[in-house]
């Protein structure tokens, strides 16, 4: 598939799901205008799955709580979906909480490394790699580089270590991320352990569920995908780069979490004082489930019309979410007068990991 990031692995098996009637219709992200726009896309055409090809890391879009808003929590109809690690976090918080049914729902897992918020993107590549952002035509993350390459044909690939210490790189809640490979999906996709000649052209396939397993069986029985079983070398060099990324990560936690340890309601506090109650980081937090219209009509708790704030308004959101907080780091990405926000919940709840089993992102749990 001459448009997929690897070996088309995962639109194969989205479009024969589709096509076998496996599932009704497909949640899977396509280029907008350009490659910093991701576009969330429903599809029940199988003939427009290949649009949807081809992996986006400049989108930061979160599916779960598109599921619950725009398609009745896949109640009524059969889902498959493409997620990354906070997706699939994102859509069992959502289960767990009667919003969404995941007996209806397929989850084609994708690794991932991180994601670039457009804005940045587009100052990065203009910085770092002296190109004008809009000449751009694909964009990868390769052997710890991203690695540009222009309308011209020209490649250009600088370390994400150099990149994040100048301050751009991967949004801050993904360098913390440690959900790499997302095993509570039904199958976790990538290139990590594709070597050899298959090196870029096949996609890495673990199977994580009966699900998964009878997905893939019957996209191979119907010659929909062809499979071949994983090098045991590859395997190894697979869970290498794993153990090198959350080891990253939990350097990245232990660095952001130590600017706030000290005082950490005082942070809040101050960083909060700039807040303008638009609500953006309530409707778009996957575990916050109160509603915009709800709260602008006023709670006994905050009342309404006060800016900044009373305390109490983030207060009750942190404890919303203070045990649940899947680090997607949309509240942080959409506030408008950028507050912080992910990296406040994220702290709370790590420390609250600390005590809770099972841990969010890491083992299968059930409701
Ligand atoms: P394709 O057939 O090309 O299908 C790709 C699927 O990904 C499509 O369904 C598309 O809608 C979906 N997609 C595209 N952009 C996004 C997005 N931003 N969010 C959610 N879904 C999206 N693999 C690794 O082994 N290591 C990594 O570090 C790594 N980082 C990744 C980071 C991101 C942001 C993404 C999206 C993917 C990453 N991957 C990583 C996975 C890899 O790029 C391929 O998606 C995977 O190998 C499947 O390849 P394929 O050819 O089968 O996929
Ligand atoms: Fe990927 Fe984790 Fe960032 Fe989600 S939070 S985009 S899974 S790195
Ligand atoms: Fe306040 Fe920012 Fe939340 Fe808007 S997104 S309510 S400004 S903290
Ligand atoms: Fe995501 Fe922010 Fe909600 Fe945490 S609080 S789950 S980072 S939107």
């Amino acid at each position: 598939m001459e448009k997929a990031e690897c070996g088309g692995a995962v639109t194969a098996l989205l479009k024969y799901a589709l096509e076998n009637k496996i599932v009704d219709a497909v949640l899977a992200i396509k280029k907008g205008v350009d490659l910093y726009d991701a576009v969330p896309s429903i599809i029940t055409d199988p003939g427009e799955i290949g649009g949807s090809a081809g992996s986006l890391h400049c989108g930061t879009v979160l599916v779960s709580k598109l599921i619950k808003n725009y398609i009745g929590g896949a109640k009524d109809l059969k889902l498959g979906v493409t997620v990354k690690g906070c997706d699939v976090m994102g859509i069992l918080e959502l289960a767990k909480r009667d919003q969404i049914n995941l007996d209806n729902i397929i989850m084609i897992g994708v690794n991932c490394g991180g994601t670039v918020s457009p804005v940045s993107a587009r100052k990065m590549i203009a910085a770092k790699y002296g190109v004008d952002p809009a000449d751009i035509v694909k964009e990868e993350i390769d052997k710890g580089q991203f690695i540009i390459m222009t309308k011209d044909g020209q490649h250009k690939g600088i370390s994400i270590d150099e990149l994040e210490e100048e301050g751009y790189g991967r949004r801050s809640n993904c360098r913390r991320c440690l959900y790499k490979i997302p095993r509570q999906a039904d199958l976790a996709c990538g290139n990590w352990g594709v070597i050899g000649d298959k090196a870029g052209k096949a996609t890495f396939v673990e199977v994580c569920s009966e699900k998964g397993a009878s997905l893939v069986e019957g996209a191979v029985k119907a010659g929909a995908l062809e499979t071949s079983p994983a090098d045991p070398k590859g395997i190894a060099i697979r869970a290498k780069v794993e153990g090198a990324m959350l080891k990253l990560g939990e350097k990245w936690r232990k660095h952001d979490f130590s600017t706030i340890a000290e005082n950490l309601w005082d942070v809040i506090r101050d960083e909060t004082s700039r807040c303008i109650k638009c609500y953006s980081c309530i409707d778009n937090c996957p575990v916050c489930l109160p509603i915009k219209i709800e709260l602008t009509k006023g709670t006994t708790m905050v009342p309404v019309g006060h800016l900044p704030p009373a305390p109490m308004f983030h207060m009750r959101r942190l404890a919303h979410i203070s045990d649940s907080c899947i680090n997607c780091g949309q509240c942080e990405e959409l506030c408008p007068v950028e507050i912080p926000l992910a990296l406040f919940s994220h702290a709370v709840r790590v420390e609250a990991d600390a005590t809770y089993h099972p841990k969010l992102g890491s083992a299968p749990y059930k409701n």
